[in-house]
């Protein structure tokens, strides 16, 4: 019989640039009442030696109450040239170190891992790069907490999910948190209906679109539903975002041009917003 187990996608540790422990983070989820972690260390921090420890350490804090499973974030910098910013694709549950020259090469790869190709925070500058990529993916982040903010997703990437869901209904919507700081919003939880608490059950749940989002009472979708009331907030508090997104980074601005470091209250407020 299925159960349903609450986790969270889309979680960085000490192993690339996240500030808790896997140990520590588990305890910070766990006490959420958070059952599973689909983990996204960022691989080029990471080797092949590194990933040995690394997924020791995700199997040994899992149990028959909670599941850390092991991932990694590959990025690409530039894919569109010099300038055009970083693309990432998170493969949930792969538990070996391989790492391919180009994104689509990635995404095959990851299968073959036996793991879940996932478009993290898309940016729409990189359509040309996601287009051809788009019928291999497993999912499609349609709100990730850190870079789109916690108020609203970015509606574009539902944009970019219904047109490859059209063709391709398989692909699914997902939902991530893209934790890294100890005091960084984490609400957004997943809701799986699985076989058990294990990598595989909750892969193969993940990638059958069964499960759902779930923030503050409102369920979100894999198939990337919003009624025409939600499209309207959440377009109102995506500029208003962009906006408070672009002071902070003016404010940031004087501390990088004369080399000093950010001053923590900065950083604090701005990521208490965001
Ligand atoms: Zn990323
Ligand atoms: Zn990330």
């Amino acid at each position: 019989m299925k159960k349903r187990f609450k986790g969270a996608l889309h979680l960085h540790t000490t192993f690339s640039d996240g500030e808790y422990t896997p140990e520590e983070l588990k305890d910070h989820f766990q006490k959420r009442g958070f059952q599973f972690l689909m983990m996204s260390d960022h691989a080029e921090a990471l080797d092949p030696e590194k990933m040995t420890e690394y997924v020791a350490r995700c199997r040994a804090l899992s149990d028959e109450s909670f599941c850390m499973a092991p991932g990694l974030e590959f990025a690409y910098a530039d894919p569109m040239g010099p300038g055009s910013g970083s693309l990432h694709l998170l493969g949930y549950g792969v538990d070996r170190y391989e790492r391919e020259e180009n994104p689509l090469d990635m995404v095959h790869t990851i299968h073959r891992l036996g793991g879940l190709a996932v478009l993290a925070h898309p940016y729409p500058p990189h359509y040309p790069v996601i287009a051809p990529m788009e019928k291999f993916l497993d999912g499609i982040e349609l709100w990730n907490t850190k870079y789109n903010g916690r108020f609203a997703p970015a509606l574009w990437n539902y944009a970019l999910l219904k047109e490859t869901r059209g063709v391709h209904p398989e692909v699914f919507g997902f939902y991530g948190t893209d934790f890294h700081w100890k005091t960084q919003y984490c609400e957004m939880g997943i809701w799986v209906e699985a076989e058990s608490l294990t990598p595989s059950a909750l892969l193969t749940a993940l990638s059958g679109g069964k499960f759902y989002a779930e923030r503050k009472g409102t369920v979100f979708t894999p198939e990337g539903a919003l009624t025409p009331d939600q499209e309207a907030r959440f377009g109102k508090v995506e500029q208003a975002y962009q906006l408070w997104k672009k002071i902070v980074k003016g404010g940031k601005q004087p501390f990088r041009m004369l080399h000093l470091p950010v001053p923590k209250r900065l950083k604090a407020m701005a990521r208490k917003v965001l």
